[in-house]
C-alpha cells in the first residue's frame, strides 16, 4: 500500500476524504462523504492477479483441448498452461501468437490471462470479467450505468445466479456480465462460440423484468479498435434473435475497453453503439456458408455428373448459400449419410473432418464470398458447386494447413461477417 502512495497524489487530500485500500488488488481508492469512490490513481486499473513484473510472455503454439493451451518461451521450454476461456478464440490463438500467462497454483504453472492481436493485448480470462465489470462499475464508468453501485456479486434469485446486484436512484437493477473477445473490420461481435446458457440467462433476465424487476446485460469488449457491437448471428442466431427480442425488457450496454501491455486497464471506456435495425434485418436462418474439409490421404473420386476427379490430400472450401433454412443445409453438409445431390457431397463422404461457417446476410453473397476465398487459395476443379452461376469454381483447395490457423482467412471472414 505504501508504495502506491506517491507525494503529488497524497498533496490533493481533502480532510474529508478516507482512503480505503483494496484488499484483492492492493489499489487504493478515496472515497469522499458521498461514498462517491473517485479513482486516485490515473492508471488505475491495476486489477487483475497479476505480478507487478507484469505477464510471462510465451508464444502459442497449440490447444490441445478447450482448457489447455500449449506454450514455448527460449528459457521455460515447451509447457502447457491453463486455458480459462471456453470460447473458440481462433482468431487470436493463431500459430506464433504471443500469450500473456500469469503464475498460478493450480495443476499447470501457468494460466493464460490474454493474448496479443496486432500488438495490443487482449484479456481472456472469463473469470475475470467480472473483476474487470466490478471496477468499471465503482469507477462509475460503465456507460448508462453510472449511478449505479454494486450492493453485491453473484446475487441468487430463483434458481439462476446473476453476476451482481446493483442499486442506483431508481432502485435495484439485475446485471449479468459477458465477456466479448471477438473482433474485426471495427465490430465486437457476441459468442464465439454457441451458448446455450447465455441465451437462457437473457431469457431469465425478460422474464424477471416482466415482473417488476430492472434488468441489464453488459458485454465487456476487450479491445479499443471497435466502434460498434453486435450479437454474432453467423454462430450463434438463437443467442442473437434473443437478445432482439428481450431488448426492449432488459437494458443492453455495451463498452470496449483497453488494457495496456502489461495488463494493467487503461482509463479510456466507450459506450459502443448497437445497430438494432441491421442486427434484426441479419439475424434470420438465411445466407452464404463455408463448408471445411479435410481429406486425409490423395483420393480419386466419382463426382456425379463432373466425371472422375483426382483430389489431393489436404484441406478444402466449399462456397455455398441457402437463402431460407440455412441452419439445416449446414447440418445436411456435416452429417455423413445421405443421398448424394450435390457435387460437394461426394468429397464430404470421403473427408474425415467438415465443420461449416455461416455468413449469414439478407443478401445473396456466394459468388463474391466464393471469389474471395480465390484470392487466398486455389481454385478446385471447374464447375464444382457452380452449375448455376458465372464462376469458374465454388471449391478452393488450401493445402495442409487448416485455412482456421491462417490471419489472411480470418481477414475474409471479418470482412464478411462483420459489417458496420
Ligand atoms: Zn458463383
Amino acid at each position: 500500500m505504501q508504495g502506491l502512495f506517491n507525494r503529488s497524489t497524497a498533496t490533493h487530500f481533502h480532510p474529508s476524504l478516507s482512503l480505503r485500500v483494496d484488499a484483492l488488488t492492493g489499489n487504493g481508492w478515496l472515497y469522499p462523504p458521498s461514498h462517491i469512490p473517485l479513482v486516485y490513481n490515473r492508471r488505475m486499473m491495476h486489477i487483475l492477479p497479476i505480478p507487478p513484473s507484469g505477464p510471462v510472455r510465451a508464444t502459442f503454439l497449440a490447444r490441445p483441448n478447450r482448457f489447455i493451451v500449449r506454450a514455448e518461451t527460449p528459457v521455460l521450454g515447451v509447457f502447457d498452461a491453463y486455458m480459462p476461456n471456453p470460447g473458440r478464440l481462433r482468431e487470436l490463438l493463431l500459430p506464433g501468437a504471443t500469450l500473456l500467462l500469469s503464475p498460478t497454483a493450480g495443476k499447470q504453472p501457468f494460466v493464460v490471462a490474454g493474448v496479443e492481436r496486432d500488438g495490443e493485448p487482449v484479456m481472456l480470462h472469463t473469470h475475470w470479467n467480472n473483476l474487470v465489470a466490478r471496477r468499471l462499475l465503482e469507477a462509475r464508468l460503465v456507460p448508462g450505468l453510472e449511478d449505479a453501485e454494486v450492493v453485491r456479486a453473484e446475487f441468487p434469485v430463483g434458481h439462476s445466479r446473476f453476476d451482481f446486484l446493483l442499486r442506483d436512484p431508481r432502485g435495484e437493477l439485475l446485471l449479468e456480465v459477458k465477456s466479448c473477445t471477438l473482433f474485426g473490420n471495427g465490430v465486437a461481435m457476441f459468442p464465439d462460440a454457441i451458448t446455450e446458457r447465455g441465451r437462457r440467462h437473457l431469457e431469465e433476465l425478460a422474464a424477471l423484468s416482466r415482473e417488476g424487476r430492472r434488468c441489464a446485460v453488459l458485454f465487456v469488449v476487450h479491445t479499443p479498435r471497435v466502434s460498434c457491437f453486435q450479437p454474432d448471428y453467423h454462430t450463434d442466431l438463437d443467442f442473437a434473435q434473443t437478445l432482439v427480442a428481450v431488448r426492449r425488457d432488459v437494458q443492453i450496454v455495451a463498452a470496449s475497453v483497453r488494457w495496456n501491455a502489461d495488463l494493467t486497464l487503461d482509463e479510456t471506456v466507450r459506450a459502443l453503439p448497437i445497430p438494432w435495425p441491421r442486427i434484426a434485418r441479419e439475424s434470420q436462418d438465411r445466407g452464404a456458408y463455408l463448408l471445411l474439409l479435410r481429406l486425409p490421404e490423395p483420393r480419386r473420386i466419382d463426382v456425379g455428373g463432373l466425371g472422375t476427379i483426382d483430389f489431393a490430400a489436404g484441406h478444402y472450401i466449399y462456397v455455398g448459400s441457402a437463402m431460407r433454412g440455412l441452419t439445416a443445409r449446414m447440418a445436411r453438409h456435416v452429417r455423413l449419410r445421405k443421398q448424394y445431390h450435390w457435387h460437394v457431397d461426394y468429397l464430404r463422404a470421403r473427408a474425415d473432418r467438415a465443420e461449416v461457417l455461416a455468413v449469414r446476410s439478407s443478401k445473396r453473397e456466394e459468388c463474391s464470398l466464393a471469389k474471395a476465398v480465390g484470392t487466398l487459395f486455389q481454385a478446385g476443379p471447374a464447375g464444382f458447386g457452380s452449375s448455376d452461376c458465372d464462376c469458374p469454381t465454388h471449391l478452393f483447395y488450401c493445402g495442409a494447413a487448416h485455412p482456421l490457423d491462417q490471419r489472411d482467412f480470418h481477414g475474409l471472414l471479418e470482412r464478411f461477417r462483420m459489417r458496420p
